[in-house]
């Protein structure tokens, strides 16, 4: 599709053996979500050629970027976060107009991303390898990492720059070469990450980037040659991936969606624990697999904390990202904003009540929708079925027992919170909290790069971890081990 607004958008191309050509597939465009009708890419989407030449071309080069070695690996990834460190504000610019999100928020992630590659390349340092003692006195065993070879990396548009950034990192990192399929609403920012890490001196066809739809990932991750795949994106997505990859022994690193709840005790300051909600509410317009969907208050904490929530959705200022003065920006497309639409009807139609929503008008035009409160019963759609926008439920418990067993009924288990200075409640939420990240007294969203990042139950697929230095080097490698003699075997005396 294309229209007069398209003549000043970005033209695409797709990058495969160190070349940027163009797709044989169909026209294809991002647009602002702020300004729909504004195209900020075209492209065409990359046809069965393009995609086996990306793959052809990983292979060729995969085995040259191994033997590079890693410390001068490490060195090219160094680079990588100085170059985009450098072009760091066009990029947080782009983002905002290609995602949505606000200006600051585009920032942050840029240089969330810069610090994941000098985590990465410092990794290149690290030991690489253990050692064990052996039975035989002129031996030692250690164990050698492996790259897997070519990887397949899927990824969605909620963090456009960052979650790509933890995947690619390592993955180069550790020897392998790539190819890409970014998500369809947000191409330019994945082909700035592209042209950041050729210019840092990725050696051609270490990294291909392919643009088009999910079925071209479909593609991608039924190739033979793929010998891992790491995706982030929705359940529905991953379980198709799952099916395709798990039966041809292909290592696979999945991050799925959440359902995440923050239980608040009564101990607790509620205008300060609103003030971290609201945020964990509405951050990245909720379109974080993080978000707080669920607050659970026990007993009082229910009647102090709700006006105080409810306050501070009414004074949300939802715009443009561009604008300074937006806290909250617009949801990715118009198919979103109807979903999210859609599910606060449905969850009022359930016996839901909004207690609280932004005051002010929405802009006209563009994906925007009312920061929502609602309060409601565990039994809600909304507080089952994931919802990507900045809505959340409140629910009361009658305590701590309660509180854990609601925020628990969920297929989920991606983060949970809990907000209480009492020791032994929080011992007990550690213990029972069926949660792969855990966050005291701070927001449901947020982690550190090199602590290990996942989930449980249906946020994840058993598998080591993204960020964290053990676990990416686990999944993108596999591990040898070899028995070394120091001295040559004695021929056989008769
Ligand atoms: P999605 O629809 O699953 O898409 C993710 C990626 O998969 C996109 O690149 C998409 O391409 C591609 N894709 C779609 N169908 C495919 C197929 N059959 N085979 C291979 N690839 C395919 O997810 P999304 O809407 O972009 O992202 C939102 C979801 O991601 C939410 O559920 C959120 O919770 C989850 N998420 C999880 C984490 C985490 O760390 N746990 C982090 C962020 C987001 P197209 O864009 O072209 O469709």
């Amino acid at each position: 599709m294309t229209s007069n607004q398209d003549s000043s958008a970005i033209r695409l191309r797709h990058l495969v053996g160190g070349r940027w050509i163009d797709g044989s597939g169909t026209p294809a465009r991002s647009t602002d979500p702020a300004s729909p009708e504004e195209a900020v890419a075209t492209y065409r989407t990359a046809g069965a050629e393009q995609l086996d030449s990306a793959v052809r071309a990983a292979v060729t080069a995969q085995r040259a970027w191994r033997d590079l070695g890693l410390i001068e690996r490490g060195r090219i990834l160094r680079r990588a976060a100085e170059v985009l460190a450098g072009r760091a504000e066009d990029i947080a610019v782009l983002m905002t107009r290609e995602h949505g999100k606000t200006l600051p928020e585009s920032r942050a992630e840029v240089a969330g991303s810069v610090e994941t590659l000098h985590y990465h390349a410092s990794r290149a340092r690290a030991a690489d390898g253990a050692t064990y003692p052996s039975g035989h006195p002129d031996e030692v065993i250690r164990t050698l990492r492996r790259p897997l070879g070519v990887v397949a990396v899927i990824t969605p548009w909620n963090f456009p720059l960052q979650i790509p950034v933890w995947k690619l990192a390592p993955a180069l990192l550790w020897g392998n070469a790539v190819v890409w399929k970014p998500a369809s609403d947000t191409p330019a920012v994945a082909v700035t990450l592209a042209e950041v890490l050729c210019e840092a001196g990725v050696p051609e066809g270490v990294v291909n980037l392919v643009l088009g739809p999910g079925s071209l990932g479909a593609g991608l991750v039924a190739r033979p040659e793929i010998a891992g795949v790491t995706f982030t994106g929705s359940d529905a997505v991953g379980r198709l991936i799952r099916d395709a990859v798990v039966p041809r022994g292909a290592k696979l690193q999945m991050e799925l969606g959440g359902h995440n709840a923050a239980i608040v005790l009564p101990d607790v300051d509620p205008a300060a624990a609103a003030d971290v909600l609201v945020g964990a509410v509405v951050g990245s317009t909720g379109q974080k697999c993080t978000a707080t969907r669920r607050i659970i208050a026990v007993g009082d904490a229910y009647d102090d904390l709700l006006p105080e929530l409810a306050k501070r959705f009414e004074a949300l200022r939802v715009g443009a990202g561009r604008d300074a003065d937006t806290q909250v920006g617009p949801v990715i497309n118009e198919r979103a904003r109807a979903e999210i639409a859609d599910a606060v009807q449905q969850a009022v139609a359930e016996g839901a009540e909004v207690v609280a929503r932004s005051s002010g008008p929405l802009p006209d035009a563009g994906h925007f929708v009312h920061p929502t409160l609602l309060a409601g019963t565990p039994e809600l759609t909304i507080c089952r079925e994931e919802v990507f926008g900045p809505v959340v439920t409140a629910l009361r418990a009658a305590d701590l027992d309660e509180a854990i067993s609601i925020a628990n009924d969920t297929r989920y288990g991606l983060t949970a919170a809990l907000f209480t200075t009492d020791e032994r409640a929080v011992r007990r939420g550690l213990a029972d909290l069926d949660a792969g990240l855990i966050k005291v007294n701070s927001p449901n969203t947020g982690s550190e790069l090199h602590a290990p990042f996942g989930g449980l139950k249906d946020s994840t697929f058993p598998a080591p971890r993204e960020q964290n230095g053990d676990s990416s080097a686990e999944f993108f490698t596999w591990t040898k081990t070899a028995y070394l003699r120091t001295t040559a075997p004695r021929e056989a005396r008769s």
